[in-house]
This record gives C-alpha cells, sequence and structure tokens, in this order.
C-alpha cells in the first residue's frame, strides 16, 4: 500500500511495545496513564446516562451539532467559572471528543508542514506524535521541579518564532511538575509580548492532594492585559470521571474556535450526544464534587505511599520531586553506589522482577533523557505499590 508522506515522521511508540509485556500474570504496572477504574462513580453515571435517555431522548440519540450539546456546554462553561475563569460562556468552548480530539484540531488548524512548536521536555507523548503528524518541528523547551523553565521557554521562542507553545502546566504528564504563579503570569506576558498562542492542556488540573494548584493560565489571563487572546485551553473528564466517555473541550478565542470547530465537522461531525447527554445530567446532578473529592483522597494516598517506598527502599539510586497531583512520578536514576542509570535497561530487568513502569526517554522531542522514568500510582493499591517498588529496588540492585 501505498501510504500518505506523512506517516514517515511518527512512529508507534516504544511504550506500547512494553504494554503488550503487561499481560503477563503477576506483574504490578507503574506503567499506564489510566485512571483506577474501580473508582468510576458508575452509579452516578448510571442515574446520569438513565436521565438523558429519559428527559432528552431525541437529543440525546440524534446527530448534534459540531460545537457540542448546549446544555454540557452551559455545565462546562459553568465548571470553569468555579475554577476562576470568569469571563467565559458557553459559545467560548466547543465539545471534543476527549481532549486528545482538542489537540488534533490545533494540529490541523495551525500547523503547516515545517512549522515550529514549542512543548516541555519531557511531555505527553500523542501530542509530540500528533503535531509531527501535520509536519510540526518539535522543539522542547527544559523544566524543572517547578516545571518549564520560563527564560528558555523566552530564548526559544526569539530563536524558533513557534506557530504556537503547548504546555501541560499543572500536574503534566509524564513530569508531574507543577508551574508555579510566578511562572505563569510570566508565561501570559511572553504570549504578549511575542504575540504567540500558548495551548494550555489541562486533563489532571483537579487531581490536587493538598492545596489547590495556582489558577490555570486561562483564568490567569483575565488579569494579564492582553493575553486572553493568546490562550486555548484543553480540558477533559477523563481522568476525573471517565475517559471512556471521551468527553473533553477547547476554549479558545472565536477566530481559532470557529476554524477548529470546521474542521472537526469534516472529522467526527460531533462528539457523541449520548456521551454528552450524559455527562451533562452528571455535571447538573452536582455530584463533581463529590467524586473529585474521592478521586484525590485515594490518589493522595497512593502518591504519598510511592513517595515513601522509593526514598526507603531505593535511596539515593533515585531523585525525584514529591507530585502534589496528577497520576504520576516523575524520576532520574542517579547512578549513586555504581547502580544502573539506563531507565530503558532498568524497564527490562523489572519485567522479570513483575513490575513494569515507562522509561522517560520517548517523552522526550529531543534530547531524551535516558535515565528518566515514569512511575503511576494511578491503579496500583496501596500494598501493591509498596510491593512493586520493593521489586524496583530488586531489578536496580
Ligand atoms: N493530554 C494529556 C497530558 C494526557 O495525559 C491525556 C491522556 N493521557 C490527554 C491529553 C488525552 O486525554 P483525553 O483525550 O482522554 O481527554
Amino acid at each position: 500500500m501505498n501510504f500518505a508522506a506523512r506517516l514517515d515522521k511518527v512512529e508507534t511508540s516504544a511504550i506500547r511495545e512494553l504494554f503488550k509485556l503487561l499481560g503477563k500474570p503477576g506483574i504490578i504496572s507503574f506503567a499506564g496513564g489510566f485512571p483506577d477504574s474501580a473508582m468510576f462513580d458508575v452509579e452516578g453515571l448510571r442515574e446520569a446516562s438513565r436521565l438523558a435517555l429519559a428527559e432528552q431522548p431525541g437529543a440525546a440519540l440524534q446527530y448534534g451539532a459540531t460545537e457540542g450539546y448546549d446544555p454540557l456546554r452551559a455545565e462546562l462553561a459553568a465548571f470553569l467559572r468555579a475554577k476562576g475563569v470568569e469571563r467565559i460562556d458557553p459559545s467560548g468552548l466547543i465539545v471534543t471528543t476527549g481532549s486528545q480530539q482538542a489537540l488534533d484540531l490545533l494540529g490541523k488548524t495551525l500547523v503547516d508542514p515545517g512549522d515550529k512548536v514549542i512543548v516541555e521536555g519531557p511531555t505527553f507523548l500523542a501530542t509530540i506524535q500528533c503535531f509531527r503528524l501535520y509536519g510540526a518541528e518539535v522543539i522542547s523547551a527544559p523544566i524543572d521541579g517547578e516545571g518549564v523553565r520560563v527564560d528558555r521557554l523566552e530564548e526559544l521562542i526569539v530563536q524558533h518564532r513557534p506557530k504556537f507553545i503547548y504546555l501541560i502546566p499543572t500536574f503534566g504528564n509524564p513530569s508531574g511538575a507543577l508551574l508555579g504563579l510566578e511562572r505563569r503570569r510570566r508565561v501570559l506576558e511572553l504570549a504578549v509580548r511575542h504575540q504567540v498562542l500558548v495551548v494550555e492542556d489541562d486533563p489532571y488540573g483537579d487531581l490536587y492532594f493538598d492545596a489547590a494548584p495556582p489558577p490555570s493560565l486561562l483564568a490567569l489571563s483575565e488579569s494579564v492585559p492582553g493575553s486572553r487572546d493568546w490562550i486555548a485551553y484543553c480540558g477533559s473528564l477523563s481522568k476525573v470521571l471517565s475517559p471512556g466517555l471521551r468527553v473533553g473541550w477547547l476554549a479558545a478565542p472565536s477566530e481559532l474556535l470557529a476554524r477548529a470547530t470546521m474542521c472537526k465537522q469534516f472529522s467526527d461531525a460531533h462528539t457523541s450526544t449520548f456521551a454528552q447527554a450524559t455527562a451533562a445530567q452528571y455535571l447538573k446532578a452536582g455530584r463533581m464534587p463529590a467524586t473529585l473529592a474521592h478521586v484525590r483522597e485515594i490518589y493522595g494516598q497512593r502518591a504519598r505511599t510511592m513517595g515513601e517506598a522509593l526514598r526507603r527502599e531505593l535511596g539515593d539510586a533515585i531523585a525525584f520531586t514529591q507530585p502534589q497531583g496528577g497520576l504520576f512520578f516523575w524520576a532520574r536514576l542517579t547512578g549513586a553506589g555504581g547502580k544502573l542509570a539506563d531507565a530503558s535497561e532498568l524497564a527490562r530487568r523489572a519485567i522479570g522482577e513483575g513490575v513494569a513502569f515507562v522509561p522517560g526517554a520517548p517523552f522526550f522531542a529531543t534530547e531524551p533523557d535516558t535515565s528518566a522514568l515514569r512511575l503511576s500510582f494511578a491503579t496500583a493499591g496501596l500494598e501493591q505499590i509498596e510491593e512493586g517498588v520493593k521489586r524496583l529496588a530488586r531489578a536496580l540492585a
């Protein structure tokens, strides 16, 4: 078959190969990016889907508007207002089939072959691949424990004149990092100064364990003059409610939103009306605060357990910042005591010991750090986390 040349720019991820091994019996997995299915609010979603069919059967089962189902858009706008985005109304966002589709629409709408896009190093792998598929040259800006280094970001903007910048400021995947308030302000000032669009991907912002994170760039843009026109925000119900619903959204300046809507029309016409009506009923019923409190508590316990176990079992052979939210530890093998510093080799040995994780190198668009690894604490229970970290220590010994 003669495939499109654009496919030469992407490859199936190395991570997929690893996932094939996860079916082995007895493996403890720190590898997935999935939320824990045991935490889905099945009862609440059953009731929401029942109401969707009882109250709006026509709308829930019929074709719908590409922009999304209006009652859901209204609920999502209210959800954002509750998180400090004061100037948002339902027409300021469209519903997408997961936030993954919002990213794809941004790629489709904005990227010409050869355009440059700046992302964090490391960042969400599917985004790198998606932007590359549209021909982007993807450039990495380094991060530290406080998220992207804004000084380096500005240098890269000046050097490369990117089409846009893609950031996961709150509990990034894979970094778990939280961009501080001051840096958030500076990112918005950069956007205005250099007239460059910033794409904020925020599927994890509600998953904080103790204190709430600083406001999203979208919320903060209301107090940084001129910056609101340079923010596109991708949200998702996947990590807090259910990824299978495939409900995400894109809030962006109106001209960009109109073009993204046009592209969506040719792609999937609209996001499942049944899923949208169910999500709308769920939000309307006011169940979200309790759901969020529950997932925050469970993931917070798992994160604390993993952090303590890593410090106890691996000591100075591993370096990491304790995540304050999200689903991931991002760590580096230090090589201390002559121990292994290559995360891919450790991943192979770890499978032999019965524990899986994802090496960090594929998450870098450029200059991979081969000592980095991502450990998810989302799906393993507390005992499994303790046991898995012990196995990891054996693999490293
Ligand atoms: N962005 C990031 C940073 C993610 O980690 C994910 C899911 N792993 C997505 C977007 C896509 O999520 P969804 O399409 O389910 O909303």
